[in-house]
């Protein structure tokens, strides 16, 4: 990485098309999705900012250009990553998702099956969705436990030319499609006789009788993020759609996680950014009755000061993390863990604490401050739990033979 903190003149523009992108699609939403008590209602309000996405070559902008995409630098990616989130997290987590189900592609897939694949997301128009069916309604993080653990519990089985897939899956964005009728892909993970397994499934194999959505999630916040459960019922796809090898899937899978990973680092910031200047206009403004604005009593000064300095420390480490990321650097992994783990619990604990910064007034829902953290409490959970995932992840890294603590650093 050359090092460098100051914005191009190019990022500077990708900044304020991004800027421009969430005020003219993005910010008219959320109080109607906020308010829209339907959980699916609240999501499909969301499908023409999806659609102006696409217009914008946003979509594109995420796959790399070996596949025919425009994806530029990790940086390029976090400055309009967080630009989105800024304003409405929700959507920059269902654009996580197409990510998510591609990665793979990219990294496993064979040359035919990226041109198959890709082929809705190279597109200029549409809403296309891309799913990453990893996670299911009995638990996720120990998908690739060997037996006797039960590990992941969806089956792709052989039958002829075919694989035969059959099992729930929950929470991945969009796992229905916009009406029932499922994605224009979705990456899905199965057990197969060879180990745990990535299969691509496109629209076309999905019919009424394979796919049903069990349940829309009623999400306490994102609620611009379409979740579901489904069940797939003996959905048939080509032997050629297996992503990768058999038994591959745990690899590719992590490796689709590591650049989210970063990404809800640069979430976090985003989702801080907006809490903070709710918090910091009020203080500026309001009295609350005393002779001066709060601002002036110095305990809220210093909340107020070190929620930002807590800011910019996650801003760096999640740009920086995206761009090793994206660049291949050997330290992007353990970069990208932490700005998902200090990352998402700064945000619960920086937003906590501006909601104090504005006190009692926060607790009322039509207060915008409280929102943030229904949000943020999202992350530390999603993307693969702290606790479950993240962490012993990190552990596996400290842990490993040869660590150097410097070395992510390029110091070592
Ligand atoms: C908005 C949103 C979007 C999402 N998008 C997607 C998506 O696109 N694709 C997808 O597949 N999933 C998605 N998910 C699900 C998400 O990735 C979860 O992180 C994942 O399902 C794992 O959840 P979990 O860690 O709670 O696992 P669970 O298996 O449910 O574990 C529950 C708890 O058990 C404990 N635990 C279990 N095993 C261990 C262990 N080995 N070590 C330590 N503790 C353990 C931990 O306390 C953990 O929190 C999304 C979720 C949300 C909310």
């Amino acid at each position: 990485m050359a090092i460098g903190f100051t914005l191009t003149p190019e990022q500077i523009q990708r900044r304020d098309q991004a800027r421009a992108f969430a005020q003219a699609h993005l910010a008219p939403l959320v109080e109607r999705v906020r308010e829209t008590a339907d959980p699916f209602e609240a999501a499909l309000l969301v499908k023409p900012a999806h659609e102006a996405a696409v217009k914008a070559g946003l979509i594109k902008g995420m796959i790399p250009e070996f596949c025919g995409g425009t994806m530029g630098s990790g940086i390029d990616a976090a400055i309009v990553t967080e630009e989105l989130a800024a304003v409405m997290p929700d959507f920059v987590a269902s654009l996580g998702g197409v990510l998510l189900a591609l990665t793979p592609v990219y990294f496993g897939g064979t040359p035919e099956q990226m041109q198959r694949f890709l082929v809705p997301f190279l597109a200029d128009d549409g809403a296309p969705q891309a799913v990453m069916a990893l996670s299911e309604p009995a638990g996720t993080a120990n998908f690739a436990a060997p037996a006797p653990a039960e590990g992941i519990r969806t089956t792709a089985v052989p039958d002829g030319d075919e694989w035969v897939i059959s099992g729930d899956k929950q929470w991945s964005a969009n796992l229905g499609g916009w009406d029932g009728t499922g994605p224009e892909f979705m990456t899905v993970v199965a057990r197969t006789p060879g180990g745990v397994s990535l299969i691509g499934v496109e629209k076309a194999h999905f019919t009424a009788d394979n796919l049903e959505v069990l349940e829309t999630i009623d999400m306490p916040g994102l609620r611009g993020h379409l979740t579901q459960t489904i069940r797939l019922k003996g959905v048939r796809v080509p032997k050629a759609n297996l992503i990768g090898e058999e038994g591959q899937g745990p690899d590719l899978a992590y490796l689709a996680f590591t650049a989210s990973s970063a990404a809800v680092g640069v979430m976090a910031t985003g989702t801080m950014r907006a809490a903070f200047d709710i918090a910091f206009r009020f203080a500026k403004e309001q009295t609350r009755g005393g002779g001066v604005p709060i601002i002036a009593h110095r305990p809220v000064a210093d909340l107020l000061s070190e929620a930002k300095g807590r800011i910019e420390a996650t801003r760096l480490l999640s740009w920086r993390a995206l761009d090793a990321v994206a660049s291949g650097d050997g330290a992007g992994l353990e970069l990208a863990l932490h700005a998902k783990v200090f990352g998402s619990e700064t945000a619960v604990d920086v937003i906590h604490k501006l909601i104090q910064v504005v006190g009692v007034q926060s607790y009322n829902k039509a207060f915008p401050l409280i929102h943030h953290l229904l949000n943020a409490i999202a992350y530390p959970i999603f993307e693969g739990g702290n606790i479950s995932v993240r962490r012993r992840q990190l552990q596996g890294i400290l842990s490993a033979e040869g660590w150097d603590p410097l070395s992510a650093s390029g110091l070592a």
